[in-house]
């Protein structure tokens, strides 16, 4: 007798998703990554730019680290770390003020150890798609999704129209999925809606999101005034935090490279004038500018950097928690989880621990059908 392995289909290839996937792949299922993305990480990507010289830059340009607080999380993470996936950033944080143009200690170092991936953020989800059992497919968007009710399979189309396969299990970890973003990204309506499964679209479609901008800074020479590798910035409506991503175990010196954040308001202020669909070459530009500026009035940027450019995260945090004590979502008729940050915290603390718990929901239900 031949055994029937599970095909699963997990539509994004995050942490969450990575988590969830390999979670499904180590206990027997056949599983498929679906992701938009060129490459796997989602907010824990890492960008590669090629410079006019043709110097290989990379940028940490999502997530620059993350701590963790609970033992279920922790336990995985120590395993990457044994894995060489994860080291600890050990560098010492601050916080600038903006008035007095000082440096003070930003209690950071109260949040436990800061966790990177290696050799860059989307090493972790990089290597988890990889598993065996895992099948990984970038640069396809999952536009609709079917429930054939008399197989009891799942029929996935991509944006192009291309059929994706059939799958006996569904997971999905982007609440793009059942907001009208969707459709501003790529014209189509967005594919978990209220007729497939109305528990969960009613409790993803409204997840309010908060957006910033980033700018990626290559210096030749390191930056003397700047004591810490990574800090806020008190007093600053246009900076809020900045990273050494060059001073990050596994990465290249040859530049100085930092990632510099802005605040939720000043993304507001943008949004609000070129709205959320892509925004022009011309509106990063001036982003970049003024990003620099600002960081060129606190005394901090002292020499000219020899490549800029910005990023913006139109859906970097989500604003609410949807799952909480359950950490993922779930439909009740059919084989569906949802997981993702925005079901427990908008972390990747929050983010693994909604995979982990979507994969076992899922192998639960798998054995009750
Ligand atoms: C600028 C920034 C700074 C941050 N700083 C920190 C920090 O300091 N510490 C911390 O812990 N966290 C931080 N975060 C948050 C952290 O990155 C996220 O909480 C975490 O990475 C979320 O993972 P996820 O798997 O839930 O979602 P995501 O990483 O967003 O993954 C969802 C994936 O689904 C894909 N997808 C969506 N729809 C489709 C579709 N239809 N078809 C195919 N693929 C699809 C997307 O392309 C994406 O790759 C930061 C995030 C940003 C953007």
């Amino acid at each position: 007798m031949t055994t029937v392995v599970p095909k699963v289909a997990v539509i994004g290839s995050g942490i969450s998703g990575a988590v969830c996937a390999s979670t499904l792949a180590r206990n027997g299922m056949a599983v498929t990554i679906f992701d938009f993305g060129r490459g796997p990480g989602g907010r824990m990507s890492q960008r590669r730019e090629t410079t006019k010289e043709g110097m290989d830059l990379f940028f940490d340009h999502g997530a620059p680290y993350f701590t963790v607080s609970k033992s279920v999380v922790l336990d995985v993470v120590l395993e990457w770390e044994s894995r060489g996936l994860v080291a600890e950033w050990k560098e010492t944080f601050g916080s600038f003020d903006c008035i007095s143009k000082r440096f003070t200690d930003s209690g950071e170092e109260s949040l436990g150890k800061k966790y990177i991936g290696i050799p860059g953020m989307n090493s972790i989800c990089r290597a988890l798609c990889n598993e065996p059992g895992i099948e990984s497919k970038f640069g396809i968007g999952v536009a609709k999704i079917e429930w054939l009710m008399n197989q009891k399979l799942w029929s996935l189309t991509s944006v192009d129209g291309m059929f994706l396969g059939h799958f006996g299990g569904l997971v999905a970890t982007d609440k793009l999925l059942a907001s009208s973003g969707f459709s501003n990204l790529t014209g189509h309506p967005p594919p978990l809606d209220m007729n497939l499964a109305p528990q969960i679209a009613s409790k993803m479609e409204q997840i309010p999101f908060r957006s910033y901008f980033v700018l990626m800074l290559a210096f030749s020479e390191p930056l003397p005034t700047i004591c810490v590798k990574g800090f806020s910035f008190k007093n600053s409506e246009v900076l809020s935090s900045a990273f050494c991503d060059s001073s990050k175990p596994g990465r290249s010196s040859a530049s100085e490279c930092w990632v510099l954040h802005s605040t939720e308001e000043y993304a507001k202020k943008v949004i609000a004038d070129t709205g959320l669909q892509k925004a022009s070459a011309a509106t990063f530009a001036r982003v970049a500018e003024e990003l620099l500026q600002e960081f060129q009035r606190t005394g901090l940027c002292t020499s000219q950097p020899y490549f800029m450019k910005a990023h913006r995260w139109g859906s970097a945090f989500p604003a609410a928690s949807v799952a909480r004590e359950e950490k993922c979502l779930w439909d009740t008729n059919k084989p569906l989880v949802v997981c993702g940050d925005f079901c427990i915290s908008p972390n990747v603390e929050g983010a693994i621990e909604s995979g982990l718990a979507a994969a076992s929901k899922f192998m639960t239900m798998h054995s009750c059908i």
